[in-house]
């Protein structure tokens, strides 16, 4: 028994570096990026002022890309910050009612994540129960999954989001977060929860690939499952399992 628990907990910490291996692999990967864009184009910039050439029009291309490429590497650290507090965080879960919170971050997102000119999101938030969560967590996944729906949803049309609820086994429920926009290509939805998986990477639509990991994980630690289907009229649904709180005693412990 002994040997088997030496084999087990190698064999363990072999996947563990595996995963820590490829995962710095791909944050450097997509760090590498933007950071030669910064470096080329202030090189740019330097030898432009060497020549004496500091013409304004000239100087606005590489301060837009050096701009740009330094965004994006801080988008990055942002969602690495929040996939390792997801991580290391432990579990508080009281029994909260999931429409408030839902309607919370509805409202927070609405007004802050689409650029000025753009239609306004319309989300109907539907009849939800009182669950038993962390709700931090539920908080963040809410936000990642209501954030993606409006994001993939093509510039110029307002989003439309619907947040229902539907049974599952007993003393839990499924949640369900459904879209209208660009869909998820056929063959990846199991990819995109995996981390650094784009499915629309070509497009207009920036992004870490690390919100879905992040979702993954917070619904993992709770129990529960998330997954994706095609919605039936256009776009996407993503749905998650939470296990149901006691609506006589919302907060409590
Ligand atoms: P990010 O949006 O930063 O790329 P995510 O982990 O949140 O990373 O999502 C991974 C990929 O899944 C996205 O790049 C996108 O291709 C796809 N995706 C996520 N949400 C949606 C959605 N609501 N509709 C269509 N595609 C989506």
């Amino acid at each position: 028994a002994g040997a088997m628990a030496v084999f087990h907990d190698v064999t363990v910490q072999h996947a563990r570096e595996a995963e820590l291996t490829s995962f710095a692999g791909m944050v450097a990967h997509d760090l590498r990026t933007p950071l030669t864009m910064v470096v080329g184009y202030t090189e740019l910039l330097a030898e432009s002022v060497d020549a004496g050439s500091v013409d304004p029009v000239t100087l606005r291309t590489p301060l837009t890309q050096i701009s740009a490429g330094a965004e994006r590497m801080g988008q990055l650290i942002h969602d690495l910050l929040v996939y390792a507090t997801a991580r290391d965080a432990s579990l508080h879960s009281t029994d909260f009612d999931l429409a408030d919170v839902a309607s919370d971050v509805v409202t927070l997102i609405t007004a802050s994540l689409r650029p000025e000119g753009e239609p306004m999101p319309r989300v109907t938030v539907g009849a939800l129960p009182t669950v038993r969560a962390d709700q931090n967590m539920i908080r963040q996944l809410l936000d990642n999954l209501i954030g993606n729906a409006i994001k993939y949803t093509p510039p110029g049309e307002a989003a439309r989001i619907d947040i229902s609820a539907y049974p599952d086994r007993p003393g839990w429920v499924r949640i369900e977060v459904a879209d209208h926009g660009i869909g998820v290509p056929e063959g990846q939805h199991e990819a995109i929860f995996a981390g650094f998986h784009r499915a629309h990477a070509d497009g207009p639509y920036a992004g870490t690939g690390l919100g879905l990991a992040i979702c993954k994980h917070i619904v993992d630690r709770h129990g529960g499952t998330i997954a994706v289907a095609d919605n039936p009229g256009g776009g996407s649904r993503f749905s998650f399992t939470l296990e149901l709180g006691d609506p006589q005693d919302p907060d409590g412990e």
